[in-house]
């Protein structure tokens, strides 16, 4: 029967019956209880049984099918009302429009069991629980419906194969997944890649800068007069020693941060060439921070890089003057990004280099600069919600509701397992009081 037909029958039976009847079925008292139900059902609840209801629910009973409801990971709507409510298949309709949920929708609304849902199917999933439990009354009925509906059997699709819409949906969504998992491969492909590209330009950057100083220190160990002294020429030769080291360190680097085993020879060199140029071994001291290919410090000073806050640094004789002057002399410029830069600027590609230079003191040095990777602010990756059998969003009536096509069956045909409380049943299945 359409539900055009029974909204038809009812309002004849109305004007039949006379005003007592109407008051009866009124739609005030019908969405009371119909708006205590569906308010239930949108509380979370998937199982509501009024206590008026004459075939109403055991707390067992509700407790049991809203496990397996659960359990069977379908949204499934089930609400045993009092036959004042409605008839049935008004109730059904009512309760979904009110609910607003896609789902598969149950009511017992009196002795009348009635079922539809939006993926279609369960109209007959209903009728077919019906005709199998009747006899064990309404909790089997409901219990075999979520059974079919969960995971319908061969006969269920056999009179209703599922929509062409569920097969579309379904292929759209693997689809998406594809598309998603493959956007991500990609994605996962491009940051490698990009990373690769920005660690071999990064790499390349140091390597400059390191060749630099070791062609320079190279060309000021052979210019050097070792005839003066036996300490001169073994001076050389630990310079010689260790320019030996920094260029292997340079042959062998394959990340930026193994430029410190090369600044650190190069720094040796330094010393070992100062000492060979010199007729005293000068004390051995941090290198210059303006500028490290200068050699060993002369002493220190308060300095704010530009930008930078301050700080005590080491310098040079030619450079600390100026440091303390609050003059800004002319720093060890290395290729970056951006051009030339200071090496503190120059992004944390160069803390090796300038860790090899400073070991003991970079921290306190350094604190500030570009050498010092800020981690990035760690984002609050969305999590993902578990996936509910539920949407929670509120959608139009698909599937039965809309081809109005509501399965089920009437306990006053067959024989409900529990006494229809003061309800009298008439021969339709209408209580009437
Ligand atoms: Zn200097």
């Amino acid at each position: 029967m359409t539900l055009r037909a029974a909204g038809l029958r009812r309002l004849l039976a109305a004007l039949l019956t006379g005003w007592a009847l109407i008051a009866f079925a009124s739609p005030a008292q019908a969405n009371t209880d119909v708006d205590r139900a569906a308010a239930e059902l949108l509380a979370g609840a998937s199982v509501t049984s009024s206590p008026k209801a004459e075939f109403a629910l055991s707390a067992t009973e509700v407790r049991q099918l809203t496990d397996k409801i659960a359990a069977s990971k379908t949204p499934i709507f089930v609400a045993v009302l009092p036959a004042r409510a409605g008839s049935a298949d008004d109730v059904l309709v009512e309760l979904r429009a009110a609910v607003g949920l896609s789902g598969t929708y149950a009511v017992l609304v009196g002795d009348e069991f009635r079922a539809a849902s939006d993926a279609g199917g369960a109209a007959d999933a209903a009728t077919q629980a019906f005709r199998a439990h009747q006899s064990e009354g309404i909790a089997a009925v409901l219990s075999g419906f979520i059974d079919l509906v969960a995971a319908p059997t061969p006969a269920v699709q056999a009179v209703e194969s599922p929509t062409p819409t569920d097969d579309e949906g379904n292929l759209l969504s693997r689809l998406l997944f594809w598309l998603l998992g493959l956007g991500v491969i990609g994605g996962i492909v491009a940051l490698v890649i990009a990373g690769r590209r920005r660690r071999g330009s990064d790499l390349a950057s140091v390597r400059a800068a390191l060749d630099e100083e070791l062609t320079e220190l190279g060309n000021q160990i052979a210019a050097l007069d070792t005839s003066s002294s036996e300490t001169a020429r073994e001076a050389a030769d630990r310079a010689l020693n260790a320019y030996e080291r920094a260029r292997s360190a340079v042959d062998q680097m394959n990340s930026t941060a193994a430029a410190a085993q090369v600044t650190t020879a190069l720094d040796e060199g330094r010393y070992a060439l100062a000492c060979a140029s010199s007729s005293r071994a000068p004390a051995r001291k941090p290198p210059c921070f303006i500028d490290p290919r200068h050699g060993g410090s002369a002493g220190t000073a308060s300095w704010s890089p530009p930008g930078l806050a301050a700080r005590t640094i080491p310098a040079c004789a030619t450079c600390l003057p100026d440091v303390k002057s609050g003059a800004a002399p002319r720093p060890r410029e290395v290729r970056a990004k951006g051009g030339p830069q200071a090496y503190w600027q120059a992004g944390p590609a160069f803390h090796g280099y300038a860790q090899g230079y400073f070991p003991s003191t970079f921290d306190a040095l350094f604190v500030g600069t570009t050498l010092i990777a800020v981690p990035p602010v760690a984002s609050t990756a969305t999590a993902t919600r578990p996936s509910s059998a539920r949407s929670t969003t509120a959608s139009k009536p698909t599937g039965d509701f809309a081809s109005g096509k509501v399965g089920g069956g009437n306990f006053s045909g067959g024989e409900p397992s529990r006494s229809p409380g003061k309800a009298r049943r008439t021969g339709r299945g209408k209580s009437v009081e």
